[in-house]
């Protein structure tokens, strides 16, 4: 067992250096070039005064370039903060901030998004910029620190590292409700913990060709790297431009041979929806597996059909549990349209718990909280006692005050079989393009337009890529004359682009249930009323 993460890429440079690691567009290492170019990385960051534990951000887009990065930074004891390179400047300043960094790695067309942070203070005075591919910008509002050729300079010896499998290996930022990303801590021992089990369970082995498809921000993204990094197997980054070509995707998996495919639903479903695989496509891939959404079952039907050679596995899980928490190995084509596809069963070293709210296990068959325990779990959020007490529990069936229970903020039940099964959310955060989404980030975002006097944000199931539509109810301030036009515009400063919404309806006065609360259900009925008009009258 590896004592941190980079030490599989170590262990495999040493015993098959020429061995194929990472295949992007424009690049392809070994896992010799992988381990001594992250090695001299790491020394540029050390000397430049790196301690353990820093946080340091890695924006550019999904490359060798970038997963070279991520080694480098942890073997110079760093935490590693992936940022999403399609997020506006004030998202990222907000991430920045929070992460409080000193040190971003960066590559690739991200020097408008830089110019723009870095023409604020804090960060143009106390953060370092290293660029790490061939062309490094000129005439930029930030200053490069070092290049990629003070980095092959560097000696080829890595430097002593004091990290241990308990301390953090990165920060993830995911949506928050009140408007600020939350950082989600996690360690080197939870990803291995995954990762460990998860190469036993698939066979995987040097053989394997195996798919890097979510961004590099994403916690799934961690599977595929070290799954693969683990196994000495191949790692063939997915170019994500290719989400939305089907056709092309599918080209890209027979002509990278894989045989692992750990793919989004939102993506399967799209391939589906275009008929873009044939029947016995991909000969070569052994498992297709999905984590994130529910994988309609109607979509999952057309798949099987078509590979019946393939094995088809639900993973399940949140961000804060690492990676996955249960799994499901579909084993025969379901004949039913409507059948629900369990979560599973709980990885090896987890727990699925279904409590209710007193903590007590619900009967079989009843909807309840589910609560996940186990080796994944997050010691919490960066720097947010509050929001880690709030949904990171002691388990009330132990006396350890270290074992811990983690409310997901997902119903589900447990089946006669035994499986639990996802019955969607508690609270209003949504999936839309793959992406977590806190509803209530994008209503804070609108509420802080000075032309809007009040907004409520809901979200429509969508049969489209982005498997939900975002939908914006608005009551402009008093004289104020706005457009969605202008809101989306507005909002596109400090939102990415999937959380945009796509519908908009102005009201007067919101509605209210007789709680006196905004009353959502009747919003959603007036959106969806209104996508059926606009169909028809399209
Ligand atoms: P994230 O932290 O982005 O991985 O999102 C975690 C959330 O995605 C979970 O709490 C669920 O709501 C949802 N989710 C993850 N995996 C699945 C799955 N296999 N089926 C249904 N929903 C899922």
């Amino acid at each position: 067992m590896p004592e941190l993460l980079h030490d599989w890429v170590s262990l495999h440079a040493a015993i098959r250096p020429d061995a194929i690691a990472v295949v992007g567009n424009d690049d392809t290492l070994t896992y010799a070039q992988l381990e001594t170019r992250s090695t001299q990385v790491a020394r540029i960051l050390t000397e430049g005064g790196c301690h353990k534990g820093d946080r340091i951000c890695v924006l550019m887009p999904k490359c060798p370039a970038a997963i070279v990065c991520l080694l480098a930074i942890y073997k110079a004891g760093g935490v590693y903060v992936p940022l999403d390179p399609a997020s506006p400047p004030a998202r990222l300043e907000k991430i920045l901030d929070s992460c409080d960094t000193r040190w971003l790695l960066a590559a690739g067309p991200t020097t408008r998004l830089l110019d723009a942070v870095f023409e604020h203070e804090p960060f143009r005075t106390s953060i370092s910029i290293g660029w790490m591919d061939a062309h490094p910008p000129k005439e930029t509002t930030f200053r490069i620190a070092f290049s990629i050729d003070d980095v092959r300079s560097q000696p080829v010896t890595p430097p002593v590292s004091r990290t241990t499998r308990r301390d953090p290996a990165h920060i993830l930022y995911t949506s928050g409700s009140t408007g600020i990303p939350k950082g989600v801590v996690i360690t080197h021992a939870n990803v291995i913990h995954f990762v460990e089990w998860a190469v036993k369970y698939f066979d995987l082995s040097p053989s394997d060709r195996i798919s890097g498809h979510p961004p590099l921000h994403f916690d799934l993204s961690f599977f595929d790297i070290f799954g693969t990094f683990a196994a000495g197997a191949q790692l063939h980054l997915v170019p994500t431009e290719l989400n939305l070509l089907p056709n092309k995707m599918a080209e890209f998996i027979r002509a990278s041979e894989l045989t692992q495919w750990f793919s989004v639903p939102s993506v399967l479903t799209y391939m589906a929806k275009f008929e873009a695989v044939r029947i016995g496509d991909f000969p070569t891939l052994r498992r297709l597996l999905w984590c994130g959404e529910v994988f309609p079952t109607p979509s999952l039907m057309h798949w099987m059909r078509r590979l019946p050679h393939v094995k088809f596995t639900n993973l399940y899980g949140p961000t804060e549990a690492t990676i996955a928490s249960s799994y499901y190995t579909v084993p025969t084509c379901p004949d039913d349209e409507k059948a629900a596809i369990p979560i599973g069963t709980a990885c090896e070293g987890e727990e699925l718990l279904v409590l209710d709210e007193r903590l007590q296990p619900v009967p079989h068959g009843q909807v309840g909280d589910l609560y996940i325990r186990g080796a994944g779990l997050s010691p919490g959020y960066w720097r947010d006692l509050d929001k880690t007490e709030a949904v990171f529990l002691r388990n009330p069936r132990s006396s350890d005050p270290s074992d811990r229970i983690y409310r997901t903020g997902d119903l589900a039940h447990i089946g006669s079989d035994g499986l639990v099964y996802f019955l969607g959310r508690a609270d209003s955060q949504i999936k839309s393009r793959g992406y977590r989404i806190e509803l209530g980030e994008i209503e804070t975002a609108v509420n802080a337009i000075a032309s809007v006097r009040e907004s409520a944000v809901v979200a429509l199931s969508s049969d489209g890529f982005e498997g939900a539509s975002i939908c914006c109810a608005y009551v402009p301030a008093p004289g104020a004359i706005i457009t969605p036009v202008t809101l989306r515009k507005a909002l596109s400063t400090v939102l990415p682009n999937y959380m945009l919404p796509s519908q908009w309806l102005v009201f007067e006065r919101l509605p209210t249930n007789a709680n006196g609360k905004i009353d959502r259900r009747q919003l959603k009925e007036a959106f969806a009323g209104d996508a059926t008009q606009t169909a028809r009258q399209s």
